[in-house]
């Protein structure tokens, strides 16, 4: 990593302020309007054809295809899913080496989503396909994940291109699954830290409408959240809906059940800490006058760190079991709750990366381009490429998509039907700010 003194930090600004108000350009910015034209219209082709997670094959194959291309040492399918997701890994691997120096990976996620597309522009999705359950929905590109994969390859190319300016290896990763939360597992998995060099850095972007294009955000420490998915089955015993002495009524012990997962938070973690618990589907009964025997719930739970994480999920289970247990429910009837696989775990952005990546993007795109943006309880799978033993230090910057000079928030935000990024800018901003990021950690 280059090490900025405070004075040649001074110094860089003010050339760039200058540079700004004169509208120069960069080499890294005239490179990459070179490259821009074509990125749009692999941009469109993906918008146009989404994949769901786990069936990302023919995205998957055009991006290995490119890099390859780009003169990149390329692997492709590499992947495992846990043994209950029985699909192949459509993951993409691919590196280039030049010479001595650390290893960086560069990490872009391919899936889109299942929502029909209402934007109406001319190259809107309508692809529909059958999702994992088999039913037909329509798909589309709602969180942007196309344009990580486009980016991820811009910067690809450019990287190939700048090779004078660099020493060391450069590791792309195409991830599959992010939406599902397992496909930076599946890499993993599949030995990407041992079949391929280990990262002295991991790095990545996701887009975020609450930014303007031509902006790119960070946020230092911990920026997006744990996130849990929690299937409970509230047992009861059914009867007639004239006559519930002679049932256990689920309906009743679930709106119990909800009201007592309220103090989850709000009694049992510390007020300083971060916390989420929705119910967010209840499904039970079938007629009016029926008591049925069970209803189903789903949660999602939302945490940052593993302590605070650890006692939600611990009180979640104490207060459905014995809520059951008030009620009268036998103890073979009591509620069956089930933690999804598909966990996502909290994202830390390494504070020193991110300080060190901010200094020169702020140099690249000009200071009130690079914004310090708040913690998140969304989450993000990237997370899991700084969790492994090898404790490799990872950064996520957020990608503006918004027009410039809109409302914050006031256009349609990630997983909207009616989500679409200004493309030029962003994808131009993008391919300059992770090529920006990564010279700085492998620059001559
Ligand atoms: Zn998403
Ligand atoms: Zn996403």
């Amino acid at each position: 990593m280059r090490f900025f003194t405070a004075v040649a930090s001074v110094l860089a600004l003010t050339i760039v302020s200058l540079a700004g108000q004169l509208g120069a350009a960069s080499d890294i910015a005239s490179l990459a309007d070179k490259h821009t034209g074509e990125l749009v219209e692999l941009y469109k082709h993906f918008h146009a054809n989404p994949e769901l997670s786990y069936f990302e094959q023919k995205t998957s194959e055009r991006l290995a295809d490119e890099l390859s291309k780009a003169g990149y040492e390329v692997t492709h399918p590499v992947g495992k899913y846990p043994a209950d997701k029985d699909y192949t890994c459509w993951g993409v691997v691919a590196v280039l080496k030049n010479g001595s120096g650390p290893t960086v990976l560069v990490r872009g996620d391919m899936d889109g989503l299942p929502i029909t597309e209402k934007t109406g522009l001319p190259y809107a999705s309508k692809v529909r396909m059958a999702d994992i359950s088999g039913e037909q929905v329509g798909v589309m590109h709602a969180c942007g994940h196309y344009i990580h994969t486009t980016v991820l390859l811009g910067t690809a190319r450019m990287l190939a291109e700048l090779k004078d300016r660099w020493s060391g290896t450069v590791v792309i990763a195409g991830q599959t699954a992010e939406e599902r939360g397992n496909g930076a597992r599946a890499l993993l998995a599949d030995g990407l830290y041992e079949r391929w060099p280990v990262p002295d850095y991991a790095i990545a972007e996701h887009t975020d409408p609450m930014l303007e294009t031509g902006q790119v955000g960070y946020c230092p420490g911990w920026a997006m959240a744990n996130v849990d998915m929690i299937d409970i089955t509230i047992r009861g015993i059914g009867s007639h809906g004239a006559r519930p002495h002679q049932g256990i009524d689920p309906i009743v012990l679930s709106a119990q059940v909800i009201n007592a997962l309220q103090t989850v938070v709000s009694r049992n973690i510390n007020p300083i800490e971060t916390g989420v618990v929705t119910v967010g589907s209840i499904h039970g009964g079938s007629k009016h006058n029926i008591i049925p025997d069970e209803v189903k719930l789903q949660l999602t739970v939302r945490s940052y760190k593993d302590q605070v994480r650890r006692r939600m999920l611990d009180a979640i289970e104490r207060i459905t079991i014995n809520t059951a247990r008030a009620a009268g429910v036998p103890e073979d009837r009591l509620p069956v709750i089930t933690q999804r696989t598909e966990f996502t775990p909290a994202l830390y952005n390494d504070p020193e990366l991110t300080a060190e990546t901010v200094a020169v993007l702020k140099t690249e795109l000009g200071e009130r381009n690079v914004i310090e943006i708040m913690p998140t309880t969304g989450g993000e799978d990237f997370s899991e490429f700084g969790r492994t033993d090898h404790k490799v230090p990872i950064f996520m910057m957020r990608l503006g998509t918004a027009p410039a000079g809109s409302r914050p928030g006031g256009r349609p935000g990630l997983h909207s039907a009616l989500f679409y990024p200004v493309v030029e800018p962003t994808i131009r901003t993008g391919v300059v700010a992770m090529t920006t990021a990564v010279l700085n950690l492998l620059g001559k």
